[in-house]
């Protein structure tokens, strides 16, 4: 049944869609997509919450990106609105922007500030740190301690369930610290969300005739059974493959709860973050980012927690340590399988959704370059199919 299959793809996520599309439409490649859940788009997976109202079920996606080439690729499958992505921290019971910018300085000092002042304050609080080492340091040594304490300490604790100190400088560091008013979550060139959403946009990419698509399907079962012409992409978590075989990775799972609320809006803006109060860390109402006319509207609350669906690698050095462990085992089914490993989960790296869509693309390019080389035999001849 699967014996004409050229690639088989564990995942119909960003990068499961994106391999899969490039090699059913460049390549002519008969594909297969093998995916767990019973719908397309991975994490990015947005639908109808039963009050009416577009959801993004695994937590807000807010598409960035400074690459403009990439967003002609995507824009083959869907048109765009533009990205709303204003964030608000509440911190003693007021709402201030977040990343830091020069409002938010002047509200938490009870100053006036243009940003050379701002830019002084800033750095008599800093705490001086030659080269930081963990998120900690890098906070403290952009903004000092009682922000620090106020904004981010707090949030990180429950978000990863660790202390800043022992989380890789980049985590914090993904959000920005601004001297001017810009609000903006981030500081990316393109800002904007596909306009069908994103489950419109890779049900779009996977529409062609030489794919097939496999949902509540379960890869290890069908890896055994599916000998692929030239290649797999794998894009699950990385130490399952393996079966876990140098112990598991660590992943951060969340918990959302999603409440309809009898009004047109709930709060200013799409996030808010809760540093200090209740167990979620931040509440999300889409409509601002979907721009959805509605007379209702949903919020979701986040719970982070340590077990469930794996939702982010933990960025610390001792994970890295034991992911490179995997990632040795990885290079040789690469080069002995053609298995390709590929995103968040399978690379134990905190993508965002442009830079795993990057991923995937490079990802093909390699297996077209590995597949045109001379030297090898087929991937089918030499797979091994378990008795
Ligand atoms: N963070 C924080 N306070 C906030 C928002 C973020 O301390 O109000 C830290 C936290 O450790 C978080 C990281 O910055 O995990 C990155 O935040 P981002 O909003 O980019 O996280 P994501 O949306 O990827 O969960």
């Amino acid at each position: 049944m699967f014996d004409d299959v050229d690639l088989l793809v564990c995942g119909a996520g960003p990068v499961g869609c994106t391999v899969a599309e490039r090699a059913a439409h460049v390549l002519g490649w008969n594909v297969l997509v093998v995916e767990r859940r019973a719908h397309l788009a991975g994490n990015c997976f947005d639908s109808m919450h039963p009050s009416g109202i577009r959801i993004h079920n695994y937590g807000p996606h807010y598409f960035r990106t400074n690459d403009e080439k990439l967003l002609r690729y995507l824009s083959r499958f869907t048109d765009w609105i533009p990205g709303n992505y204003i964030v608000k921290s509440s911190v003693g019971g007021r709402l201030y922007p977040f990343p830091i910018n020069l409002t938010t300085l002047e509200q938490f000092f009870g100053k006036k500030l243009d940003s050379a002042a701002a830019e002084r304050l800033l750095h008599e609080k800093q705490v001086p740190v030659a080269v930081p080492r963990n998120s900690e340091e890098f906070v403290l040594s952009k903004v000092g301690r009682e922000l620090y304490e106020s904004f981010y300490l707090n949030y990180t604790l429950k978000q990863w369930g660790r202390h800043p100190r022992e989380l890789a400088p980049s985590v914090c560091g993904r959000v920005p610290v601004r001297l001017s008013r810009d609000e903006r979550y981030v500081d990316h060139r393109f800002q904007v969300m596909p306009k069908d959403g994103f489950t419109a946009l890779f049900t779009r990419m996977l529409r062609h005739r030489k794919i097939r698509v496999l949902l509540d399907a379960d890869f290890s079962e069908l890896g055994r059974l599916v000998r692929p012409r030239q290649a797999t992409v794998y894009t699950g978590p990385i130490d399952a493959y393996f079966d876990y075989s140098f112990g598991p990775l660590p992943y951060r799972s969340l918990q959302f709860d999603f409440v309809a609320k009898p009004v047109e809006f709930a709060q200013p803006c799409v996030q808010i973050n809760y540093p200090n109060e209740h167990a979620w860390t931040r509440s999300v109402e889409f409509k601002h980012v979907t721009r959805q006319r509605h007379p209702h509207t949903v919020v979701c609350h986040e719970t982070p927690q340590a077990t469930g669906e794996p939702y982010y690698p933990v960025p610390a050095p001792a994970h890295q340590q034991l992911y490179e462990r995997y990632r040795e085992r990885a290079a040789e089914a690469t080069n002995e399988e053609q298995v390709y490993f590929c995103g968040r989960l399978a690379q134990y790296r905190y993508f965002n959704t442009d830079e795993a869509i990057l991923e995937a693309l490079q990802c093909f390019e390699r297996i077209r370059r590995d597949c045109a080389a001379p030297r090898r035999q087929s991937a089918s001849s030499r797979r091994l199919v378990p008795a």
